[in-house]
């Protein structure tokens, strides 16, 4: 098996979050449940956002701007799909 760096992942990861991040798929870790990052609930701070499932209220995503750099953690998202459309 090849071991390469993180650049082979450069295409599926922008093929999987595309041009609208919204409409990811992301599969929650809680629940099971699978729906666009859209329709999840987004609790905003000044420090940043958390995406809370809206089956059982697991944190998907976190978002955090410090400084210079942005964090983005999937920390209830057991993983992400394109869209169907
Ligand atoms: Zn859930």
């Amino acid at each position: 098996m090849p071991i390469v760096d993180g650049n082979a992942l450069a295409g599926p990861l922008a093929s999987v979050l595309g041009a609208d991040a919204t409409l990811a798929v992301l599969r929650c870790a809680g629940c099971g449940t699978a729906d666009p990052l859209a329709l999840t609930r987004v609790y905003r701070t000044p420090m940043g956002s958390v995406a809370r499932c809206r089956g059982c209220d697991t944190v998907l995503v976190t978002v955090v701007d410090a400084g210079d750099r942005r964090w983005v953690g999937l920390p209830g998202t057991r993983a992400v799909a394109t869209s169907d459309t």
